[in-house]
């Protein structure tokens, strides 16, 4: 990890307020009026402007790598703020318009208080590739439970039937 990854992955944690219920980053700071999202201070041009970035679509990049050409940064979540890289997923424009119009419908469908781990989240997790960059603290954090649970997936005491 460079020290400008560093840099910006602790922007990005000092600045966002885990919502417990939901599991949710969300931005507590300058937010774009018209769509929600969070802006973060990325840097200046060679004129001294200053550069700002979405702040979802930062984090996407950080923990998951560059955002293919062409695609936009969503939020499964639909929390325009959320900052949560397990929450964010790069899709076209067309998709992202249509997970907004079904949105209602999923937010009715889900017992957000009891939410439960899927199976691509336990993949993700057996894998095992996010270590790298997060503390096992910090990785149950990012899937809303709690450390004991995240040690039982990686002992296998649990979620056994799911093979990376
Ligand atoms: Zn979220």
């Amino acid at each position: 990890m460079t020290e400008q990854t560093k840099k910006l992955l602790a922007r990005i944690e000092r600045n966002v307020t885990v919502n417990e219920e939901t599991g949710c980053w969300e931005w507590n700071r300058y937010c774009n009026k018209t769509n929600g999202y969070g802006l973060v201070w990325v840097g200046r041009d060679e004129h001294g402007k200053y550069i700002w970035n979405n702040a979802h679509r930062l984090s996407y990049e950080l923990f998951w790598g560059p955002v293919p050409e062409g695609m936009e940064v969503a939020h499964t979540c639909h929390t325009p703020k959320c900052c949560n890289p397990n929450h964010l997923v790069a899709c076209t424009h067309k998709e992202n318009i249509r997970m907004s119009v079904e949105a209602g419908r999923w937010v009715r469908g889900t017992d957000k208080k009891n939410a439960k781990l899927t199976e691509r989240d336990v993949r993700i997790i057996k894998e095992g590739s996010i270590f790298e960059q997060l503390s096992q603290r910090a990785v149950a954090r990012m899937f809303n439970i709690n450390l004991t649970t995240l040690r039982s997936i990686l002992t296998g005491d649990t979620w056994s039937h799911v093979t990376v």
